[in-house]
């Protein structure tokens, strides 16, 4: 096991990476820009070391200081986290070519997953159900492109090989528009990603977005850990998820959860990774894969009772995975809701200074958060400020827990989303479950 990890990472995920390594018996140091030097997790790890200033592209995307701090201060491993630099393959590599160990998928894993052309082609080979469409990339031949957009049937969604974040992508509802829109997402797929290579998929209309949380080890043992369903989204943005996705049976999270599994075993997966799905009239269809942790792994671990960072550190050190398939159970359901710094009107993100910050707690109620009284937000950085998480015997109660825990929180100073959490969790048709991935938009429109 290692000694010591270098987190390259800040807010809330630093935090939750500095606890594992506090659990496992393993020092932890914390790489960090000068606007956070007083954040919580700087002053909670066992070390610090500043690696450049508030831009991220000068500090936590700086991939040679990130190095040379692992190496200055003795630290053995880099735990990536999420955003920033956990899904860069060329990072993984210089990291592992250092002598150091990459607490993630190997740099081939996270290459081949990051285009998702090859991915859906391996998980076609892996039986896991995708999203009809081009067989690989589209073809440069007009007549060709045309016909198979017709096969499929429209709408069409033209989407960039190597597009994230929402971006590049394009739907396309008729023939006529077919080929301007397959020269524009080119464009803007060379101009943003640096490859104009695109696909094509069938646009489903009204689906939900459910993912398949996996872990694999080194010595050939994958399991999958149930599902979470993320379909409250703001472009693109997950708003509140939960645990189990309301309405899957144990058969068909098995038959698409080993899936998954037979997949982590054909690419040689290592560590956390998720299966994103489009799930609609009852089947699943792959959309991408995330090969790190992701921020809502909470909800999973409330569930399972698994610990997934300190499973991807165990796993990182090349120890087999803790856990078999016939342990893992799911208990009661899990919710969480993403606390950001943002105006409630305009959803602009809101930095500044919280005057006073009270986060809830008490019996299957968990907090993620770097917050605190008199704590600034710095403006550099992602919006997310807290992760309120609740777990209980079933979706009713998890419900009930959940206002009961956010009419407790209280951040003063900033403007927050905790209000509209709480209109939410008082909205008939989320509280019934099984809503549409447009549903939050939507709702938006109609009430904000
Ligand atoms: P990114 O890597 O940019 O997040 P994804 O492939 O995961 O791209 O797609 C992002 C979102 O775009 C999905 O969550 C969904 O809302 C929408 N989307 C993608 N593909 C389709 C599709 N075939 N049909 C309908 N919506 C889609």
């Amino acid at each position: 096991m290692f000694t010591k990890i270098l987190i390259a990472n800040r807010g809330e995920i630093a935090l939750r990476i500095i606890r594992a390594c506090k659990q496992l018996g393993i020092q932890s140091v914390i790489a960090h820009s000068e606007s956070d030097k007083e954040s919580l997790p700087v002053r909670l790890a066992d070390e610090k070391i500043c690696i450049g200033p508030a831009n991220a592209t000068h500090s936590y995307l700086n991939q040679r200081a990130l190095v040379s701090a692992a190496k200055i201060t003795n630290a053995q491993a880099i735990h990536p986290g999420y955003g920033f630099l956990s899904e860069n393959a060329d990072f993984a590599a210089l990291v592992e070519d250092s002598g150091l160990t990459f607490i993630g998928p190997t740099a081939d894993n996270i290459r081949n997953m990051g285009d998702k052309v090859e991915a859906k082609k391996q998980m076609t080979m892996a039986g896991v159900p995708c999203v009809p469409g081009s067989d690989g990339a589209l073809p440069a031949d007009s007549e060709q492109v045309i016909k198979i957009a017709s096969d499929v049937g429209y709408p069409v969604i033209i989407k960039a090989a190597s597009g994230g974040g929402g971006r590049g992508m394009r739907v396309v509802e008729k023939e006529t528009d077919l080929l301007s829109a397959i020269s524009m997402t080119q464009t803007e797929a060379k101009a943003n990603f640096g490859s104009a290579i695109v696909y094509l998929e069938k646009y489903l209309q009204a689906p939900r977005h459910i993912e398949v949380q996996v872990m694999s080890d080194t010595h050939g043992n994958a399991i999958y850990l149930g599902e979470r369903d993320c379909s409250m989204q703001r472009r693109h943005q997950k708003v509140i998820e939960e645990a189990p996705a309301p309405g899957i049976t144990e058969e068909q999270r098995q038959k698409i959860g080993q899936a998954c599994v037979t997949a982590c075993e054909q690419m040689q997966y290592r560590g956390a990774g998720t299966f994103e799905f489009l799930y609609e009239n009852g089947e699943f269809f792959f959309i991408e894969m995330n090969t790190r942790v992701q921020v809502e792994h909470t909800i999973t671990e409330m569930v399972t009772g698994v610990d997934i960072v300190q499973e991807q550190i165990r796993v990182a050190a090349g120890l087999a995975l803790a856990h078999k398939q016939s342990d893992v159970a799911i208990t009661g359901h899990a919710f969480e809701c993403r606390i950001n710094a943002e105006n409630a009107q305009t959803f602009l993100p809101n930095a500044g200074r919280i005057d006073y910050c009270h986060m809830p707690a008490g019996f299957g109620i968990r907090v993620d958060s770097h917050a605190e009284s008199n704590y600034t937000v710095p403006p550099s950085y992602d919006s997310l400020i807290a992760k309120i998480c609740v777990q209980d015997r079933s979706r009713e109660q998890a419900i009930e827990k959940m206002r009961a825990a956010l009419s407790e929180a209280q951040i003063t100073g900033i403007d927050t989303n905790i209000g509209l959490h709480q209109r939410l969790f008082e909205d008939e048709v989320f509280c019934q479950g099984q809503i549409s991935i447009h549903y939050l938009e939507k709702w938006i429109q109609d009430n904000i």
